[in-house]
């Protein structure tokens, strides 16, 4: 059977243009467009492949969706949000969603963010295929995970696409600009500040496993570089 997927969106054009798609890609859907019944329906299972989570609901808003559900499943969670201040601050909130989509989207691109959520969630499982990029890092391109030092770093999928891109040319120096294409092929107004706030949330991610190591230099003015010792 195919993977069912849970949209919860409060805009019932949206919800069925979005779900359109997901069927065309050889998903199956539900819709719920109120937050409490979302959270309800999550707690009565069966649990879907991965949760579409809109922020702005009826009933009770998806941040806290996601909290409440993170108390008792790690089901894949994808946030849907229309502002970009609101995408800036999610970022700072550890609310254990997976990814986020800045709202307009495309639907073409909520789908292929669904397929990456999926593949990773079944990664975790297979066994890993890590390959080493220098400087102690190795990639699971299967399981989009990165291991630094030996130590899984918990990333999100931006966080994973954007730390790959800087291994992949080491002392090369990306322009947040070019970061923000090559995380968000499609996204027309999310600013280049949000290209910050993954870096700022990774870097804390590496210094978890050792605060004394500098990997992510920045260029002023520029961007970022990873600096492999
Ligand atoms: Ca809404």
């Amino acid at each position: 059977m195919s993977d069912l997927i849970l949209v919860v969106e409060d805009e019932p054009k949206l919800a069925a243009l979005v779900r359109d798609y997901l069927h065309a890609a050889g998903f199956r859907s539900e819709w719920l467009a109120d937050g409490r019944q979302a959270l309800e329906r999550l707690k009565l299972g069966p649990m879907p492949a991965a949760v579409l989570l809109d922020v702005m609901l009826p009933g009770l808003d998806g941040l806290e969706v996601c909290r409440a559900v993170r108390a008792f499943s790690d089901v894949p969670i994808l946030i849907n949000s229309a502002r970009v201040e609101e995408l800036d601050r999610l970022l700072g909130l550890e609310l254990g969603a997976d990814d986020y989509v800045c709202k307009p989207f495309s639907p073409r691109e909520l789908v292929a963010r669904v397929k990456a959520l999926l593949r990773r969630a079944q990664g975790r499982l297979a066994p890993a295929s890590l390959v080493p990029m220098g400087g102690g890092f190795a990639v699971d391109e299967a399981g989009q995970r990165i291991v630094w030092r030996e130590q899984p770093l918990a990333l999100t999928p931006v966080e994973f696409r954007l730390l790959r891109q800087l291994l992949q040319q080491p002392g090369r120096v990306f322009e947040r600009g070019q970061l923000l294409d090559l995380i968000h092929e499609d996204f027309r107004d999310v600013s280049d500040r949000v290209v910050d706030s993954h870096i700022k949330n990774i870097r804390r991610k590496l210094a978890a496993v050792d605060g004394d190591a500098v990997c992510i230099a920045s260029v002023y003015g520029v961007g970022y570089r990873l600096d492999l010792t």
